[in-house]
């Protein structure tokens, strides 16, 4: 006959085993067994797990950001953050939405592809479809780590590591052609003030005075120089072991792409990023072919699907953006791919620091994890504290950020604080 067993059930008679070893039953009753037992009863019930169901799907914009909230029947809720392709993407979110009221939350793998397969023959493959994808799916997770009272990297299947290395994006971009100086300033003062030690920076100019043409994207001898320089008085200026990340946004040909790999080889750069864009990801192979510097890409693709693509054709470091290119589980698959061709995984990452902190679980439970970015506003812009809420020390320190240990992501969002940066009357939270 079967028999029923319970974990109570099991405590107890553990205890009363226990008792006869040591002829102490009362007391051990009393202070292991039930106490154990009592101490399961008191654990807060934030959930029952099998009856947790999606009641509601809210979202705002917010900079570049899509935020959504997914509430439940029993008074929890998860955030996640979708980036860049999300501009009007409020009734998307809201539709999809809809279809996750009833749901379990925890079959997060299957809303993800129900959603996608959904998609087929409405954008599913790319673009604002995948990305407002990503943030329901970062909000799953949150939304079952809490519940289950466990951190995402935990339900990612454990970490590999604590601490997840970041790099700081520069932003030097927002000076009016910085000189070489500017770049060697800026990199020593990144270290020297937040404490950095692997830093990126952008090559690509369009009002470069030695640029002849608006619309070809072949580099000029100037143009080629004007990068070495800046790249060199950095490097001269951290010295040899600095990360030095360099990107060109996409926005040169195949032969600068050749010609600016070759030329900074002695350089020693962690990568060179994009230096061609990312449609025709063919284009890469003989780039990434013909130099010793390492050639990455990612940034503006979606699903493993296109990754696949890249690593066929030699990019040596794939970077994806989790809040973009189908969030947690994908990110995670992605990664895991690359680790097959012994490829690094360095995430893009330009989302809040919620955004941030979903994207470093991931990072924490993969093998081949390298550097994740990380954004120079979180120093300089008092709107990035606001709209979060965090309380477990500092967000970065001496190149890492800790991965929070706390039920889902780790970092709330302060809904009343984002009102002030919403735009127009679009929907926000309501
Ligand atoms: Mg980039």
């Amino acid at each position: 006959m079967k028999q029923s067993f319970s974990r109570r059930s099991f405590l107890t008679k553990s205890a009363i085993a226990s008792a006869g070893v040591f002829g102490a039953a009362t007391a051990l009753s009393d202070t292991f067994g039930m106490t154990y037992t009592n101490k399961i009863d008191d654990q807060p019930k934030l959930s029952a797990p099998s009856d947790l169901k999606i009641t509601d799907v809210q979202c705002g914009i917010i900079g570049g950001s899509l935020f959504v909230k997914i509430h439940s029947d029993q008074g929890i809720y998860g955030c996640g953050e979708g980036v860049d392709a999300i501009r009007g993407s409020e009734s998307l979110a809201l539709g999809f939405g809809r279809r996750l009221r009833g749901q379990s939350p925890f079959n997060v793998h299957k809303i993800f592809e129900d959603i996608r397969r959904a998609g087929h023959f409405g954008g599913g493959q790319a673009g604002m479809y995948v990305a407002v994808l990503s943030a329901i799916e970062t909000a799953l997770w949150d939304l079952s780590g809490k519940a289950l009272d466990l951190p995402v990297y935990q339900l990612l299947g454990g970490k590999f590591r604590d601490k997840v290395r970041v790099y700081c994006d520069t932003a030097l971009y927002r000076v009016r052609f910085p000189s070489p100086d500017d770049f060697a300033q800026a990199a020593t003062d990144a270290i020297s003030n937040w404490g950095f030690n692997a830093l990126k920076f952008d090559l690509d100019y369009a009002g470069d005075p030695d640029k002849y043409d608006r619309y070809n994207w072949t580099a000029s001898p100037g143009e080629i120089n004007r990068m070495y320089d800046q790249l060199a008085a950095v490097r001269k200026a951290v010295g040899p072991k600095i990360d030095l990340c360099v990107d060109m946004h996409g926005r040169y040909d195949h032969v600068t792409a050749q010609t600016i790999a070759k030329k900074v080889e002695d350089l020693n750069l962690t990568w060179l990023e994009e230096p061609i864009p990312a449609e025709n990801y063919d284009a890469f192979k003989t780039i990434a072919e013909e130099t010793s510097t390492p050639i990455s890409a990612g940034e503006n693709a979606y699903l493993g699907h296109a990754f696949k693509q890249l690593l066929d054709n030699g990019v040596d470091i794939v970077m994806p953006d989790l809040q973009k290119c189908g969030g947690l589980g994908e990110g995670q698959r992605i990664a895991n791919l690359a680790n097959l061709y012994y490829v690094p995984f360095s995430p893009h990452m330009v989302a809040s620091f919620l955004g941030a902190m979903a994207c470093a679980h991931v990072c924490a439970s993969v093998p081949n994890f390298h550097l994740m970015e990380w954004q120079s506003y979180f120093h300089t812009n008092d709107m990035y504290k606001k709209i979060v809420i965090f309380d477990e020390g500092d967000w970065v320190k001496d190149s890492f950020v800790t991965v929070s240990n706390k039920p889902g992501i780790g970092v709330d969002l302060n809904i009343e604080a984002m009102r002030e940066y919403k735009r127009g009357d679009a929907p926000f939270f309501d």
